[in-house]
């Protein structure tokens, strides 16, 4: 250590306590950049030592929070325990009245470049956790974050949420594919929903998040869907791709077969993600449609349909906005003088009744056949992400 600015540091340090008594951890904040070295607590210690200075009864700056931590440790090993982690992050909320003080002391002394007590307090309380528990602090993306309110005396700890991707197939009829959200809470969660959101299991989404939920110890199972299907649709082939966030969860890194079976649905190929995409997936759907007329069709009159190969379908909706989806291929099968069956490749996101019917779509089944069309069925064989 240069021992002409540690002289320089003492005479500084003899002149500051004088006036205010500074326990071992913010004297050494104060000098500890000037002499280079990176433990303030046992920069402090030496310098007091050096001018046969004792301890004082309290800091004037941090009131003995800095040699109090103790306790704020244990309390954050203690709600740590029931999360598996490998990072984790602090931050600190502190009294303003010790900032207040801190910059008392640097105005006064002209002290410059100097750690914030803030800074001081989030290291500290790193490095002793991180002793304790062999976890890393980690700025980017931490496992769990603490945020410790040191005026209120308020501890929080918040698991990162995990991200996933996987595809289902739906084997049975009558299972709806969306789960209605607790009336009490819309989904917020609360002490009736037990703080999932849903109070019930019974969907495609209930069924995965039943088990997201217990896999991972979560509160929370958000799904994002990539199309949607009817309660009585099925979904064959690879699957239907969707997303799930979990929210809260106390495990991770739990190791997911590559086919998860929920009674009707299969998952596959759940994997954990970075990233949620934000802007809409584009996607194709095979689909099978049954359709019923209300009168009679020529099997002539269905050869008609084939003309919807390669054109768009265009959706009127109620804001008055226009979409346009393509037909990619188009198939059908007589199966009476009154009903046929399609089988097609289109965009994914046109809604197949409306056109069948004819609703707000133009072209539509019912229009090329000139006759009311309806769909009574609809399963999804294939579905591609095209982006
Ligand atoms: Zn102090
Ligand atoms: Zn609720």
């Amino acid at each position: 250590m240069d021992k002409k600015k540690l002289s320089a540091v003492m005479e500084d340090t003899r002149e500051i306590l004088r006036e205010h008594p500074l326990c071992d951890n913010c004297l050494g904040r104060m000098f500890a950049g000037k002499l280079g070295v990176v433990s303030h607590k046992r920069i402090g210690s030496k310098i007091r030592n050096m001018l046969k200075q004792r301890p004082p009864k309290t800091c004037y700056i941090c009131k003995n929070m800095m040699s109090n931590l103790d306790s704020t440790l244990k309390k954050m090993i203690e709600m740590a325990k029931e999360y598996q982690f490998s990072t984790f992050l602090i931050g600190a909320i502190l009294q303003p009245s010790i900032h207040d003080r801190d910059d008392v002391i640097r105005s006064k002394f002209k002290l410059r470049g100097i750690t914030s007590i803030k800074s001081d307090i989030t290291r500290e309380m790193g490095k002793s956790f991180s002793r304790k528990t062999r976890a890393k602090v980690d700025y980017q993306n931490p496992d769990l974050v603490f945020t410790i309110d040191f005026k209120k005396e308020y501890y929080e700890i918040k698991p990162k949420a995990i991200l996933l991707q996987a595809r289902y197939t739906k084997n049975v009829r009558g299972l709806p594919q969306k789960q209605k959200s607790c009336d009490q809470c819309e989904g917020k969660g609360c002490f009736v929903c037990n703080f999932h959101g849903i109070r019930e299991f019974e969907s495609v989404e209930g069924k995965i998040a039943k088990f997201l939920i217990e896999k991972f110890g979560a509160q929370q199972a958000k799904v994002t869907w990539i199309g949607s299907e009817d309660e009585s649709s099925l979904v064959t082939g690879n699957g239907r791709p969707f997303f799930v966030k979990l929210v809260n969860p106390h495990k991770r890194g739990i190791p997911l077969s590559k086919k998860i079976d929920l009674e009707g649905i299969s998952v596959h190929g759940m994997r954990t993600i970075t990233k949620i995409p934000s802007d809409p997936v584009r996607f194709r759907t095979n689909v099978s449609m049954e359709i019923e007329a209300e009168n009679e069709i020529m099997p002539d009159t269905l050869k008609e349909l084939t003309r919807l190969k390669g054109r768009h379908v265009v959706l009127y909706e109620n804001s008055g906005r226009k979409h346009k989806k393509t037909i990619y291929s188009i198939k059908f099968k007589i199966e009476s003088d009154k009903s046929f069956r399609i089988m097609m490749e289109s965009d994914g996101g046109l809604p197949l009744k409306r056109f069948v019917a004819g609703q707000e779509v133009e072209p539509s089944i019912s229009e090329i056949l000139e006759t009311n069309c309806m769909c009574k069925l609809f399963d999804f064989n294939k579905i591609t992400v095209t982006k």
